[in-house]
């Protein structure tokens, strides 16, 4: 037995797929303490971690390709976690990226999130949060989980202005231009436009979204709309997330078309 699970089977673990080989992740973190603890907590799960401790080290082992997700520290010296992303992603590099960012720093998550990090975990992270992170962020790219349309969505499509959205594609367009859309933006925008008009809580969408409560809470659903505000505000029939102070957010369409005068 290659890994005794106290209670687990050894050959295949929820969320993992059964391929005789662990999967392969990459730390590019600088300080040594937490490289360590996600080195540790990450093999202990059964993951096959490597560490980078800078930027440049990190970049050119991810471009070598080869892993399952990456989880990219911001704050490094000499070249930063942001260009890191962004040349991973220039470089058609897709693995999936969590990036660690520091607790309240919510501006560096959502450019983080833009540049094309599919998820986040903030300093000091709890290793629960942070494992279940990363194995949700692998059932996404191997298309599992919230991805499987049950049968009939794949034709539903939801029409609010210039916005139409594709629930059994998770695709979205505005005004005929295809939006890209992280798989959690994506559902918090179908919730909201399942009912426009209607104020959802932050916990409705805490509860729909992650169906579980994050250490991060309510900033993640804030982070998220945040990030899905500036995609959807270049509509000419604008799409706004409407923010209901003290309880959370509702979706209204403007029914006429902004800038479109002369
Ligand atoms: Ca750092």
């Amino acid at each position: 037995m290659v890994r005794p699970a106290a209670d687990q089977p050894a050959i295949a673990r929820p969320g993992v797929h059964n391929a005789p080989m662990a999967d392969k992740v990459l730390i590019i973190e600088d300080e040594p303490t937490i490289a360590r603890l996600l080195t540790y907590n990450l093999a202990q799960e059964g993951y096959d971690p490597d560490v980078a401790g800078t930027g440049a080290e990190g970049l050119r082992q991810a471009m070598q390709g080869g892993y399952a997700v990456i989880f990219l520290d911001l704050m490094l010296p000499g070249m930063d976690g942001f260009e890191v992303l962004r040349r991973l992603r220039q470089n058609g590099v897709s693995t999936p990226v969590i990036i660690l960012t520091a607790r309240g720093a919510e501006e560096e998550v959502v450019q983080g999130l833009r540049l094309g990090a599919d998820d986040y975990v903030t300093k000091p992270f709890g290793v629960a949060e942070l494992l279940a992170r990363t194995a949700a962020v692998l059932r996404r790219a191997r298309g599992e989980g919230p991805r499987e349309a049950p049968a009939g969505e794949e034709a539903r499509v939801i029409e609010l202005g210039g916005l139409k959205i594709y629930p059994g594609k998770y695709e979205v367009e505005l005004d005929g231009e295809w939006i890209p859309l992280r798989p959690k933006e994506f559902e918090v925008l179908l919730y909201l436009a399942e009912r426009p008009g209607v104020v959802a809580t932050r916990d409705d969408l805490m509860d729909a979204v992650w169906g579980f409560e994050y250490a991060g809470g309510q900033r993640t659903v804030d982070v998220h709309v945040s990030s899905l505000r500036k995609k959807l505000e270049m509509g000419r029939h604008p799409v706004r997330i409407e923010s209901v102070r003290g309880i959370g957010y509702k979706l209204t369409v403007d029914r006429k078309p902004s800038g479109a005068g002369g």
